[in-house]
């Protein structure tokens, strides 16, 4: 078992919430929930986030809700790349209201997964591209979760 959080991604990238300052996580899934409608592009905020350590998933990337919200705006290919190299999985979000990512953008994540050493998990209403990794684990390539 795992215990994971939900953390909210803030808009200058940070985390509120890692395994680091909650020992009692086993992993992280980082979120946009703010800055969703905003015309400037959020590259860096995205990739500061899959790098931050403790992170595994990145949760509803653009912060899309179909056809009332477009969310963030970044480059996708750049934010993809940082989360493959780091083994972060992208969550695709197949909820008929958010289909966060949309098609195009959910081609291009398991593209890059496809082209790193990932792996894609069906996942019940949707597809999660993972290359998330034991090592993502605790922030730590040392620790992986104890009792799996
Ligand atoms: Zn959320």
């Amino acid at each position: 078992m795992l215990l994971g959080a939900e953390a909210n991604i803030a808009e200058d990238g940070t985390i509120d919430v890692t395994p680091g300052s909650v020992p009692v996580l086993d992993t992280v899934v980082a979120s946009v929930h703010t800055d969703l409608r905003s015309a400037k592009d959020q590259t860096a905020r995205l990739v500061r986030a899959v790098e931050t350590p403790g992170v595994a998933v990145l949760g509803h990337p653009k912060g899309r809700l179909y056809n009332m919200r477009t969310g963030v705006k970044a480059s996708w290919d750049r934010v993809f790349s940082a989360a493959a190299g780091r083994g972060v999985a992208i969550e695709i979000n197949g909820c008929p209201e958010r289909q966060d990512l949309p098609p195009s953008l959910a081609r291009t994540a398991l593209g890059r997964a496809a082209s790193s050493p990932s792996r894609a998990t069906p996942t019940r209403g949707g597809t999660s591209t993972s290359s998330a990794s034991p090592s993502r684990w605790r922030g730590s390539p040392a620790s992986p979760p104890s009792g799996s």
